[in-house]
């Protein structure tokens, strides 16, 4: 049963081990938007979970030919988010030569690309130096495609766009499939969708409701307690008129905030609330945080965290569940007297018992960074993309290779 929705989200979807890659071009399409500071890469983690696919393609004799976005670059001449430092890094990793090749359209590329033998890698410069990518361009897609015998997309976190190299070069090539971290990412993914073990606990924090309605409303027959952090709890809270000072609040949800929590009451569901919080009079004024005695905030206060208490119930909780979804920090866990509630969290996640999914994004850079990300069962690559996966939204890069 639990595997029932991969097999219909992966039908008719073809995996890597299905082609002939010997001596064969093969475009594998990997997330490598790994955050980067002065050169330096921050996280490799999307990096490491690409290797499977990666060694697969050398050890099967594939000319390969890697392609990934990184950041948002407004033009070519944005040094910052060059591939280079992810090159480097993968001939570290995987101990031989990866060659970075700037324009796939040029005569350079074109003649390394004939030029290519088994077993040698080639990286594509950053996709979206051209406005194509984002764009979905046919000349992009046009020039990808033209020296690809097989595609093959393992980008999980990039599978929620309709870009270039996500739909526009599998509509241009016959054969085409999805790689180990896709395979992993749907596969895990789909297990909170289908028959979840009880009780099934999902963790939302972040900074808006609004971003996480989607989710919520999907998830609301399947879960049997919902536990809300982050700045999205003063909205809940106001809602049902109780004081969130300066907390941020969403005032064109509160109508939404109050219709669903009148819903959950119905179905004897929780929603289960912060009762009490982490208080400043300012961000900047840290050395003034303390805690409320109760789930108000007075006037001029605003909330940055869940407080002890609400840690506390919050932890018991998870240890006792058998299925976890965990997206959103618990509050401004980038600023270390702000992020106990969140570290908190990732803690009572690793030590229960359930099958922990870690919905990417913040969350994934908490548990990593709280040093219990070997202790959960499966961290998402995709922010976006597991949320949209999850809200039951097709995804246009899997949905591109059906045919
Ligand atoms: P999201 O992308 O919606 O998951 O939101 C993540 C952001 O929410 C993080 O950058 C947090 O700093 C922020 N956040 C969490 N709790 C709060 C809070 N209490 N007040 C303001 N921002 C918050």
């Amino acid at each position: 049963m639990q595997k029932s929705l991969s097999r219909k989200s992966l039908a008719e979807i073809k995996s890597i081990e299905d082609f002939e890659l010997k001596g064969r071009r093969l475009l594998l399409r990997l997330d490598l938007n790994v955050p980067i500071k002065d050169g330096a890469i921050q996280d490799e983690t999307r990096i490491r979970a690409s290797l499977p696919t990666i060694r697969f393609a050398i050890d099967s004799g594939a000319k390969v030919v890697l392609a990934s976005h990184l950041g948002r670059p407004k033009s070519p001449e944005d040094k910052s988010a060059s591939l280079e430092p992810v090159a480097e890094r993968l001939r570290e990793l995987l101990d031989q030569e990866v060659i970075l090749v700037e324009e796939p359209k040029s005569d350079v590329t074109k003649a390394l690309l004939h030029t290519l033998r088994p077993g040698q890698i080639i990286l594509l410069e950053n996709l979206r130096y051209h406005p194509d990518e984002t764009k979905n361009g046919a000349k992009l897609s046009d020039s990808l495609s033209s020296f690809t015998d097989v595609y093959i997309n393992d980008a999980f976190g990039a599978s929620h766009r309709a870009h270039a190299s996500i739909v526009g070069v599998p509509e241009r090539v016959k054969e085409k499939g999805i790689g180990f971290l896709m395979k992993k990412e749907v596969d895990m993914l789909s297990q909170l969708l289908t028959s979840p073990e009880s009780p099934y606990v999902a963790v939302l924090g972040g900074a808006k409701v609004s971003d996480k309605i989607g989710i919520i409303e999907n998830l609301v027959d399947r879960v049997d307690q919902f536990l809300i952090g982050g700045a999205m709890a003063y909205t809940f809270l106001a809602a049902q008129e109780i004081e969130v000072g300066k907390s941020l609040v969403e005032k064109d949800k509160l109508k939404y905030a109050r219709e669903l929590l009148g819903r959950m009451e119905a179905r004897s569901k929780v929603l289960v609330l912060p009762e009490d919080h982490i208080i400043v009079p300012q961000l900047t004024m840290k050395d003034h945080a303390k805690v409320t005695p109760s789930s108000a905030i007075d006037n001029d206060w605003m909330g940055v965290d869940i407080g002890p208490k609400t840690l506390l119930r919050y932890s018991r909780i998870l240890k006792n569940a058998k299925t976890v979804f965990w997206n959103g920090p618990m509050g401004i866990f980038e600023t270390p007297e702000y992020s106990q509630g969140t570290f908190g969290v990732a803690r009572a996640i690793a030590e229960s018992e359930a099958f922990s999914v870690i919905g990417g994004g913040d969350s994934a850079s908490a548990v990593n960074q709280s040093g219990y990300g070997d202790q959960v069962s499966h961290i998402s690559t995709g922010g976006g993309a597991s949320l949209e996966f999850l809200q039951g939204s097709p995804l246009p890069g899997l949905e591109a290779l059906r045919h």
